[in-house]
């Protein structure tokens, strides 16, 4: 008798894909290790968009940093208004 049925234990605990298939129901397939999908819903090896992606970047000005300086002149716009009013 084989022992198949007790070495396939590490095997059906591995975590599935969390993918949803075209009939409404999840996939079963495991997912790839350190990642959340199988190898044939984006989990596979160069799939998937760069880290720090840029593809989707169109002008930057919602960047991080662009809204940080709007708000910091901003910031200098009230306080030259502030003194402004403060000289009259
Ligand atoms: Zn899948």
């Amino acid at each position: 008798m084989s022992d198949h049925i007790r070495t396939t234990g590490p095997m059906l605990a591995s975590p599935r894909c969390a993918a949803k298939t075209r009939c409404g129901g999840a996939c079963r397939s495991p997912a790839v290790s350190g990642r959340k999908r199988c190898r044939m819903h984006g989990g596979a090896r160069g799939s998937g968009a760069p880290r720090a992606n840029q593809n989707a970047r169109k002008h930057g000005l919602f960047t991080r940093n662009a809204i940080a300086e709007r708000r910091q002149i901003q910031a200098l716009l009230g306080d030259a208004r502030k003194l402004l009013e403060g000289m009259k």
